[in-house]
């Protein structure tokens, strides 16, 4: 008797095989099966990958879903600034990016959202965490779209939606109630961006009320932090020690953090050995500017 599986893809390229060598990978029950020139089974679908490579699907852990394709409505002055060789203008282009959000609302929203989903998925992309905005201006609009788009790719693509304080805790009036409200609604993530307050007391104020969130819904933590030229920048030190004190570790993840790439040595060692003790994640997102996390010497700290 043939071994039955539930899926065969045949004539596969893989990545670490000679080119030409193609094989055949069978899946049952959700797993990988077997891997092999040719297997021997029968499967409900079989698909022929006639030499085409097969990988991994891609995870996407950063991605503002609630404004895509919204390019053609945000200044040209914004773009400008926010990649400038500087950067130091970056906030300035989040403001400018903000008026785009004027106009928020969940019907255009969910239609962008589901064209990107669709080219997502087409093109292997079936992990994403998913950032939608949370303030006066985009109030709940970006979230509600993402829960209903979260739900229509379901068994496609699967979306963690990130309830974002885009605009702040403190200094925005409102955001806390709406985070709040944006949490009830089924956000699976608490989103904060701390280090765009005007002081460090409420940068760890921002930090603090984010983890009152995570820790009242039981949700992970995804924060963009230091995201500009600045090495006078920490909050993704805010950040650890408050995944630490929560008792948090493993459920944080930092993105962007650009400051860190001017941070001294010896700075930087201290924190890259404080985040392996809060088991937080670093994004690095490189098409932002030319500063980036340093990613290799991250690694290289363990
Ligand atoms: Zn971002």
């Amino acid at each position: 008797m043939p071994e039955k599986y539930d899926l065969i893809i045949r004539r596969a390229q893989l990545r670490r095989t000679p080119a030409g060598q193609w094989m055949d990978i069978a899946i049952a029950d959700g797993v990988i099966a077997a891997i092999a020139p040719h297997v021997d089974g029968i499967a409900a679908q079989e698909l022929d990958a006639a030499g085409g490579l097969v990988t991994e699907s891609f995870v996407n852990t950063h991605l503002h879903l609630c404004k895509v394709y919204t390019l053609q409505m945000m200044d040209e002055e914004a773009l400008k600034d926010y990649h400038g060789a500087d950067m130091g203008k970056a906030m300035t282009a989040i403001e400018l990016a903000a008026r785009v959000k004027e106009k928020y609302d969940e019907r255009w929203i969910i239609e962008n959202v589901r064209r990107a989903l669709v080219d997502a998925a087409r093109y292997g992309n079936t992990h994403i965490r998913a950032f939608a905005d949370v303030d006066s201006k985009a109030r709940l609009e970006g979230v509600k779209a993402l829960i209903r788009a979260r739900e229509e790719f379901r068994g496609i693509v699967d979306i963690q939606v990130v309830a974002f304080a885009q605009d702040g805790m403190v200094r925005e009036p409102g955001a806390r109630e709406l985070m709040h409200q944006a949490m009830e609604l089924g956000a699976d993530v608490a989103g904060g961006i701390p280090w765009i307050e005007y002081t460090e007391e409420d940068m760890r104020q921002h930090v603090r009320e984010i983890f009152d969130l995570a820790v009242e819904f039981n949700k992970d933590v995804s924060m963009l932090v230091d995201d500009a030229g600045d090495p006078g920048l920490r909050s993704i030190e805010m950040m650890a020690l408050e995944t630490i004190r929560r008792g948090w570790q493993g459920r944080s993840l930092a993105h962007h953090a650009r400051a860190m790439s001017m941070y001294p040595t010896p700075y930087f060692q201290k924190l890259a050995a404080l985040l392996k003790k809060a088991g937080m994640g670093v994004v690095s997102d490189p098409h932002t500017g030319p500063l980036h996390a340093r990613v290799r010497e991250l690694l290289a700290e363990g």
